[in-house]
Parts: structure tokens; C-alpha cells; sequence
């Protein structure tokens, strides 16, 4: 039997369909893999020269490890900023920002989950780094950071890289989130999301796995199939917040988790977001964690969702 659901906080509504998972192409997507040629792939050591300069390597030189540069094709840049311009109905803003790219490695073929630990752990410092420096930048509301992975989910080089985007205009979804999370705050005195993990730990259906610091659990109003969000136990709002023992537990959830859909699907596309918010006691640092299995229909474009996967089915085949 299906079910409509709404998600833990947001007006957000999925119809889940668990039938329509036979329909003949309706959860496949084999076409997933990418391949960069080495000798011309800009984010191999050696071949800096393709790039724009780098804004962080660790370390310093020809040996790094981690390396952040300016997005050759960026969608922001650095200019003047005048807020908003023009009137009804064609107002617009100067294209301000920035744009990088975080080589995750140096290793041409290593995916994500195939770097050590302590290079994943190197990566999420790195993240932060860059999310600290681009947060204190003049008209910058928000820092957007987010992997995409194989081909189904727009990534167009193979070597693993995320992406990060400062912008003067503050993201729709992080806005909805932060209204209802704070909504809830206001009312119950407790944040909503270390709420959640109290409830789900108690139901167990949905939790995929957890350590001492983070639980992994594919929300009960998923919208995609198999999805699932890394959720930290503690109370942090952004990912700056995370300590050093954090970092270390995060690098290797992360790790085994997308491992894991790796064994489940082969290799497959998808897409990592990072949900941070300046310091506050109701919003909850997570990272959400997009399958790109199917492509969306059109009752998307309407906000509305239709998921054929169930979350407890989702966790059952996930859990590590
Ligand atoms: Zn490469
Ligand atoms: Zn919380």
C-alpha cells in the first residue's frame, strides 16, 4: 500500500508508490560512468597549468594532497555588488561570488569512498577551511557546498572533486528549512532535528547505521529513492562546528556509507549536500545524500514528489 507523506519539518509532501518500482526502466541508470583521460585531466597533479591558481593546497607545492581552485566556467564571480536592479517584471542582480572546486585527491581514479580515512578526514578540513574564508567575504549570505558524482548527476570530469559556491542571495531551501526549524524551536524549546534522532533511534525502521558521533538514516519523506541523510548527534548548526573527534567519525561513516551503495548498485551517481547554518540552537548541521537513479518526472516540477522506494526498505538494504 502507498502512503502520502510530509516531511519531519518542511511543507514538502511525497507520495510514496512502491508499485511503480516495477514499472519496465523505472529504477536503472547504468550509464553513470564518466571517464576523464589522465593526460588531460585539469585536477591531476602536473597538470596545474590547466587551472586557474590554487586558493588552498595541502600542503604547499607539487606533493598536495587536497587542492582548492577558482571553477574555470564559474557560475558566480568576484564584481561589484549593488543588490538588487531593475523593476517588475525584470529585476536582476550583478552575477557576484565565487566559485570553487576542491580537488578531493590526487589519485586520478580514487573515488570518494576509495581515499583513506585521513584523507577523507583531510577533505572535510578543507571544506571547512574554504567554508570559514568564504562566509567572511563582503555580500556573501551563504556558502553552498556539494559533490556531484557520475555522469546521472551533471558531474562532467571523473576526478573527484566537490563544489563550492558563495552567493549574495540566500538559497530557498535552506530558507524553508531554517522558518520551519525555528517554527518548531519557538514551540517546543528543542531542536527539531535532535528530536528526530531521538524518535528514530526509538523506531529503528529507517536508522541505515551510526557510530558515537553520527547516525545514517534515510528520512521518512524521502524524496528520491534510497536516499539518506548523515545526521550528527550532537548539536552543531554548521560544519565549521565540527571537532577534531567529529571529523574523524564523520570521515569514516561517510566512507563506509558510500561504499555500501557502491556494493548495492555499482557505480552509481549522486549527489552531496551540505546543510549548514550560522551558529544556532535550532538548526542541525546534516548532509544529505542524493542517488541519482531515476530521472524526474514531471510532478516534480510542481514541489510535489513521488518516491517508489520506502525509507525502511531503503535503510534494510543500506545497513552497514
Ligand atoms: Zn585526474
Ligand atoms: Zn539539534
Amino acid at each position: 500500500m502507498g502512503e502520502i507523506r510530509k516531511d519531519y519539518i518542511l511543507e514538502r509532501y511525497v507520495i510514496f508508490s512502491p508499485k511503480r518500482a516495477k514499472r519496465p526502466r523505472g529504477l536503472e541508470r547504468k550509464d553513470n560512468y564518466i571517464e576523464t583521460p589522465k593526460e588531460k585531466c585539469p585536477f591531476c597533479p602536473g597538470n596545474e597549468h590547466l587551472t586557474p591558481k590554487s586558493i588552498l593546497e595541502i600542503p604547499k607545492g607539487k606533493k598536495w594532497k587536497i587542492r582548492s581552485i577558482p571553477n574555470k566556467f564559474p557560475a558566480l564571480k568576484e564584481t561589484k555588488f549593488y543588490g538588487e536592479e531593475g523593476k517588475f517584471p525584470f529585476v536582476h542582480y550583478r552575477p557576484h561570488g565565487y566559485h570553487e572546486v576542491l580537488i578531493e585527491t590526487p589519485e586520478h581514479d580514487k573515488r570518494l569512498y576509495e581515499l583513506s580515512k585521513t584523507q577523507i578526514e583531510l577533505y572535510l578540513k578543507a571544506l571547512i577551511m574554504r567554508y570559514e574564508d568564504l562566509m567572511k567575504k563582503k555580500e556573501i549570505t551563504y556558502v553552498t557546498i556539494f559533490k556531484n558524482e557520475g555522469k546521472g548527476s551533471g558531474a562532467s570530469i571523473s576526478h573527484a572533486h566537490s563544489q563550492i559556491i558563495a552567493s549574495p542571495i540566500f538559497p530557498k531551501v535552506i530558507d524553508e528549512e531554517m522558518k520551519a526549524s525555528e517554527k518548531y524551536y519557538e514551540e517546543e524549546k528543542r531542536c527539531p532535528f535532535c528530536d528526530v534522532i531521538k524518535y528514530e533511534k526509538k523506531k529503528r525502521v529507517r536508522i541505515i547505521s551510526e557510530n558515537k558521533e553520527f547516525v545514517v538514516l534515510s528520512p521518512y519523506a524521502a524524496v528520491l529513492p534510497y536516499e539518506s541523510w548523515i545526521i550528527p548527534k550532537r548539536h552543531i548548526s554548521q560544519i565549521s562546528d565540527l571537532n577534531g573527534n567529529q571529523i574523524r567519525y564523520l570521515s569514516s561513516i561517510l566512507k563506509q556509507l558510500l561504499k555500501k551503495y557502491e556494493e548495492v548498485f555499482g557505480y552509481l551517481s549522486y549527489t552531496i549536500v551540505y546543510h549548514s547554518f550560522p551558529e544556532s540552537d535550532f538548526w542541525h548541521f546534516h548532509i544529505e545524500i542524493y542517488p541519482r537513479l531515476k530521472i524526474y518526472g514531471g510532478f516534480e516540477y510542481f514541489g510535489l514528489y513521488i518516491n517508489e522506494i520506502l525509507p525502511e526498505q531503503a535503510a534494510k538494504k543500506l545497513k552497514f
